[in-house]
């Protein structure tokens, strides 16, 4: 985990922290000595990092429900889906599928866009699961999502790197 401090002169006394992705950003009074400064960071860490495995657990449950209810609706509840979860580690990519393990792996910056963009992923990966590559099929499959389009639009202008030729998306 990357630490990363800002020191303001505006703030009084207290500390505050959150992780965002796999840094924790530290806001602290700009003249708190480094090493009391470095005992509340060794205190709050742990604390945060629980918190947040606890709220990833719970939105990653929230997201394979999801992914369940998209496999009914498009694909007639024949997809066999492994798990499905948010993960940190991907700054590239919006989702990956792994279709030996049938295991969905979604950007946790997703999380934080509109639900009809969340959805279009799970069924981009859903549908990998059915055509590994982007293969006319692939996309005749994605494209029963009726916002299909809009989602690429919307994922396009997010500045994300576009996904290469033959890479998962
Ligand atoms: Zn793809």
């Amino acid at each position: 985990m990357r630490i990363e401090i800002h020191r303001s002169k505006r703030r009084k006394k207290t500390v505050a922290a959150r992780i965002v992705g796999d840094t924790m950003q530290v806001r602290a009074p700009a003249d708190l000595p480094q090493d009391e400064l470095d005992r509340v960071i060794a205190t709050l860490q742990p604390r945060l990092e629980r918190a947040c495995r606890r709220q990833a657990a719970l939105d990653s449950e929230a997201l394979a429900a999801r992914a369940a209810a998209l496999n009914e609706r498009y694909f007639g509840g024949r997809l066999r889906v492994g798990r499905v979860l948010y993960v940190t580690n991907q700054e590239q990519r919006y989702g990956s599928c792994t279709p030996q393990t049938a295991v969905i792996r979604i950007s946790h910056r997703i999380a934080a866009m509109p639900r009809w963009v969340r959805d279009y992923v799970l069924v981009h990966e859903l549908a990998h699961l059915v055509e590994p590559n982007h293969s006319p099929r692939f996309w005749a499959l994605v494209n029963r999502y009726p916002r299909a389009e809009r989602a690429r639009g919307f994922l396009m202008g997010a500045c994300l790197a576009e996904p290469e030729e033959g890479e998962d998306t």
